[in-house]
């Protein structure tokens, strides 16, 4: 029999991924399998091996979801198995989260367990609507309750009555009773003035926060339909939102924001958009993948010396560049003297991080604009060997235009874009309920898989959709598929397209 693997009881934070802890990353990474609830992230799965197993528990529409008695045994049955377990939950495993009854059936298996804590709901979602659960003057003691127990029942083993003598109370699990709650608060005393918020989804780009007082909280809460889940705080210190509310203020907050690039490409995008407070959705239309053959690609590297310039259209042509020389043992050393040009900053910084410095880049971050840079740089550009390193699918465009001032030539694939097959679920989903507010085309080809791939799954984007363009040749690409161009980047990058749409929304 194999060794019994160890279970890790892992929190997950209460909803924006970054929220999980360094050691929670480390224990996902190592992985054999990870079982998972309804609140947590889903893009923390990305963390995960490629191989492990994902084993979805929670309830939720649509969903299968397994009793507690079932998890229990599932989690010790895998690690009997012999795999390492990630058990991965909402917020802290063992704040509200049934892990205490997880540990206990792993204790009494023999199954070796370690607890990595997480960031718990109750603290963190009312830092996100900009209350801080203690404060001096305003509240010295606070208490986590759940509100998942009707208060009114004999049983119930919470006592509001002395709760209502701490000054902050955070509520889990309390939508459902929040009426029976508030009567049993006033009844405690506490007056119908303290001030009260409900936060639903909170730390993600879809929080939404009421704010009132005991005496209107309830009716608030169904005027603004607020829902599980949600943190309640009652107490003094919710005056404070007023001041410190930081999150709910930034420039996309509440904004949904669909990214079209490849996965690999997305998570850069996804982290500059959710710095602005946006609610990133992905849809990758294309993938980018390795050459199936190499052999010229390796003919023209073993001859680079022969070269003046090098030219890189994209951060992915570096990548993949630097992949398959080091997959061949080479490095730096094969550019020699050779001059690199490097179409925007993106591609500059990557090829940076290999250890080649740019020596030019187009004032617009523009494949159609190197052939002008080139000129302007280097006067003998009419005389020069200029090898370009692009994708399978790219347009002759720019050998074109360096044909055209007389340079010559050479074009090579290092890299290829292929469509993606389906329309991933969550953004089928997000596409049908109309809840994607912003589509982002980071090039023609985003565009042209994008419109293919919701053609092909019977999708037609929500009416109040808007679309953003990267620069130019994506617009016009755009434009002929039909779609309007509700901004385009000033400046040709990523991090300008995201400032334009922040300046002129
Ligand atoms: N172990 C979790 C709590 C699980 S109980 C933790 O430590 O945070 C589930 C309840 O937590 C929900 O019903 C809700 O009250 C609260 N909760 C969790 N995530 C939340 C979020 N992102 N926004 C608001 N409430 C949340």
């Amino acid at each position: 029999m194999s060794e019994v693997g160890t279970v890790y009881l892992v929190g997950a934070g209460p909803g924006d991924a970054g929220l999980i802890t360094v050691k929670g990353v480390e224990r996902l990474k190592q992985a054999d399998v990870v079982v998972y609830d309804r609140l947590v992230n889903e893009t923390l799965l990305k963390l995960v091996p490629h191989e492990c197993d994902r084993i979805y528990v929670g309830k939720g529409k649509g969903k299968h979801s397994l009793k507690q008695a079932e998890i229990n045994d599932l989690i010790v049955r895998l690690a009997r198995e012999g795999k390492t377990v990630v058990r991965l939950k909402g917020g802290d495993p063992f704040v509200f989260g049934r892990g205490g009854e997880e540990a206990l059936v792993l204790a009494e298996n023999g199954v070796p367990f370690e607890v990595v804590p997480g960031v718990t709901a109750g603290a963190a979602v009312p830092a996100y609507a900009g209350i801080p659960v203690t404060h001096r003057g305003l509240g010295s003691s606070v208490v986590f309750v759940t509100g998942h127990e009707d208060p009114t029942k004999e049983s119930a083993s919470v006592n509001w009555h002395e709760l209502a003598a701490v000054d902050t109370i955070v509520i889990y699990m309390g939508r459902g009773n929040l009426a029976a709650i508030v009567t049993g608060l006033l009844s405690a005393d506490r007056t119908a003035e303290t001030p009260v918020a409900a936060i639903q989804w909170g730390t993600t780009g879809s929080q939404k926060t009421v704010t009132g007082n005991l005496g209107n909280i309830v009716e608030r809460c169904t005027e603004n339909e607020i829902e599980a889940p949600a943190i309640i705080i009652v107490g003094d210190v919710v005056s404070l939102r007023d001041k410190l509310n930081w999150f709910e203020t930034k420039p996309l907050f509440g904004t949904r924001i669909m990214v079209t690039r490849a996965t690999e490409q997305a998570k850069e995008t996804r982290a500059e958009l959710e710095r602005y407070g946006a609610e990133v959705i992905e849809f990758p239309t294309i993938r980018i993948v390795p050459l199936e053959d190499y052999r010229a690609f390796d003919c023209e590297m073993d001859r680079l010396g022969s070269y003046d310039w090098v030219v890189f259209t994209s951060a992915n042509g570096v990548r993949h560049c630097f992949a398959r020389l080091e997959h061949r043992g080479l490095d730096t050393r094969v550019f020699g003297g050779v001059n690199v040009c490097a179409v925007g900053p993106a591609t500059t910084a990557d090829a940076k991080r290999y250890g080649l410095l740019v020596d030019s880049m187009p004032e617009r971050y523009l494949t159609e604009s190197i052939a002008d840079e080139l000129t302007r740089v280097d006067p003998d550009i009419t005389r020069r060997k200029v090898l370009l390193m692009r994708a399978d699918i790219a347009t002759d465009a720019l050998t074109q235009r360096l044909k055209k001032i007389g340079a010559d030539v050479t074009e090579i694939a290092v890299y290829r874009v292929v469509p993606e097959d389906d329309v991933p679920a969550a953004a089928a989903e997000a596409l049908r309920e109309g809840r994607a507010d912003i589509v982002l085309f980071t090039s023609s080809s985003t565009a042209r898989n994008f419109a293919r791939l919701i053609d092909q799954a019977g999708i037609t984007p929500p009416r109040t959709a808007k679309f953003a363009s990267i620069g130019p040749v994506t617009t016009r690409t755009a434009q002929e598929l039909g779609y309007t161009i509700a901004w385009e980047a000033k400046e040709y990058t990523i991090p300008g397209l995201i400032q334009t749409i922040i300046s002129t929304r």
